[in-house]
């Protein structure tokens, strides 16, 4: 990573300050586990943020939470949905967060128990904006994120970071998700008759009358 986008993501990051405790290192952290500096990113981050607040709960840090991001791939600002993943603390590793494909930047943030949920959308004209900026136009052109000079990510992010929700975001009410049971998670090690390795148990599978991981047992259902 270049000196002056770290130097631009210390800057940053103090914005984080004003949302409140230990903000500003989550936010940091945001930054550095993303790795560039886009408009993509804060964006879902506020987004989350916004979510968050909403519902009155903390950023998640065991399990009780999920997110549904409406993302895709293979468009642009879908690095929206790492800024959400990494504001709410619902993460990939975790099985928190689930991407629609809609194409579209709005995020559904549901409490597992109560099914209570919020989503926020981003506006509109913030969207047509995004897709109009001297960033979005280099990135049309085949400039890599970290190649546009850092004046113009700059202005963008800062912008993105100092305005208020109301200006970015359309905020639902609270409304009751129709989210299905979960399966329970499994605890329990085996290892796989065909390859040796290991696999968590719920996901073993008979070939031969032998317990097997999918690759070795060739079917997933
Ligand atoms: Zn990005
Ligand atoms: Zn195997």
């Amino acid at each position: 990573m270049k000196p002056e986008q770290i130097e631009a993501i210390e800057h940053f990051s103090k914005k984080g300050k004003d949302y409140g405790e230990l903000w500003d290192r989550i936010l940091e952290s945001a930054f550095f586990i993303h790795g560039h500096l886009c408009g993509g990113m804060p964006l879902g981050f506020r987004a989350g943020l916004a979510a968050l607040k909403k519902m009155g709960v903390e950023r998640e840090l065991n399990m009780s939470k999920l997110v549904f991001v409406e993302t895709g791939t293979g468009h642009a600002a879908g690095c929206f949905a790492d800024g959400v993943q990494l504001v709410t603390g619902c993460t990939y590793g975790k099985g928190l967060i689930e991407r629609t494909e809609y194409g579209k930047w709005a995020l559904n943030l549901v409490e597992q128990s109560t099914r209570r949920a919020v989503r926020v959308a981003v506006r509109t004209e913030v969207m047509q904006a995004s897709y109009n900026t001297p960033f979005i136009n280099m990135r049309r052109k085949g400039v890599a994120p970290t190649d546009v000079p850092l004046d113009i990510t700059k202005g963008l992010v800062d912008g993105l970071l100092a305005r208020p929700d109301e200006e970015l975001f359309v905020v639902s009410d609270i409304f009751e998700y129709p989210l299905p049971a979960a399966a329970p998670s499994s605890f329990n090690l085996a290892v796989c008759a065909g390859c040796g390795e290991a696999v968590a148990e719920n996901k073993l599978r008979l070939k031969d009358g032998k317990p097997m991981c999918i690759p070795c047992a060739g079917y997933e259902e």
